[in-house]
């Protein structure tokens, strides 16, 4: 309980710090996107594929200060019934692009997993975050493995309500003593600029806050599996679920 109250008086410190970084960012992110969107207008076809992706990876950080201002203001998570497998392929692309070519994603996916009851854009920064790791503790290449499985916590009941998504690389590993520290807020092994150490201590925060828990097993040389297991739920009326939340507007 002491860690918890810890962390909680934590995160509200980096909630009103992370606020007024986010808001002057965003900033800046209007005007990048303001001028790409002005370039591909002026396109006589669809947009080249470059500056469709440029517009595309602007307007993922938009959504992703969006969520960093609701994080900041400590407003509510908005849990839809997602289908767990939906989400990931629908950012594969996106973390192929940002891995690089020098590191392949495999997708491992049980298509038994079905739903959970999760706010879905919280989710997939979470992801990100996972897989931008992987990808930092891999600078020679290698492969990142996102998977699927029903699932639970060793030390948690059966395994039929549970979902496990696991993000896994081959690289860097992390010693006992990284591990401790690494879910820690600020706690970063990257250079100045490279890290914020806010990362993992997020997707904690937000994965608790679901109703989930996350465990890590890490080995230093081999790799890492950081594992998020969220509830199952059944979808119970197909149609709200076809209809996600809209993405919340960026206050001015
Ligand atoms: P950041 O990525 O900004 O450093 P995080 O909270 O996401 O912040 O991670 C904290 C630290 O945990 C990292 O600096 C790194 O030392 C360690 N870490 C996290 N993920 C991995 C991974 N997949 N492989 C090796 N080390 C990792």
């Amino acid at each position: 309980i002491e860690r918890q109250l810890r962390q909680a008086q934590k995160m509200e410190a980096i909630g009103r710090f992370t606020g007024v970084i986010a808001h002057d960012f965003n900033n800046f992110l209007t005007a990048i996107l303001t001028n790409l969107h002005l370039l591909a207008d002026q396109e006589a076809e669809a947009p080249p594929p470059r500056l469709r992706r440029a517009l595309e990876a602007a307007e993922r950080g938009a959504a992703m200060i969006a969520r960093l201002l609701v994080f900041a203001r400590n407003q509510a998570l908005q849990p839809e019934l997602l289908a767990v497998n939906d989400l990931i392929h629908g950012i594969s692309e996106f973390l192929e692009l940002s891995v690089g070519p020098d590191i392949r994603i495999h997708l491992d996916l049980d298509p038994a997993v079905g739903h959970t009851l999760v706010d879905a854009g919280q989710l997939e920064s979470a992801l990100v975050n996972l897989v931008l790791n992987a990808r930092d503790a891999l600078p020679e290449g290698g492969s990142i493995t996102l998977s699927t499985r029903i699932q639970a916590p060793d030390d948690l009941g059966p395994a039929d309500p549970w979902v496990c998504l696991a993000v896994e690389d081959t690289g860097s590993g992390m010693t006992p003593d990284v591990m401790a520290r690494a879910a820690d807020p600020f706690f970063t092994t990257k250079p100045p600029g490279g890290g914020t150490g806010l990362g993992l201590s997020m997707v904690y925060g937000f994965i608790g806050q679901s109703g989930g828990d996350v465990r890590i097993a890490s080995e230093p040389g081999r790799g890492t599996r950081v594992s998020l297991f969220l509830p199952r739920r059944k979808p119970v009326e197909p149609l709200a679920a076809a209809h996600p939340a809209p993405e919340p507007m960026v206050p001015p």
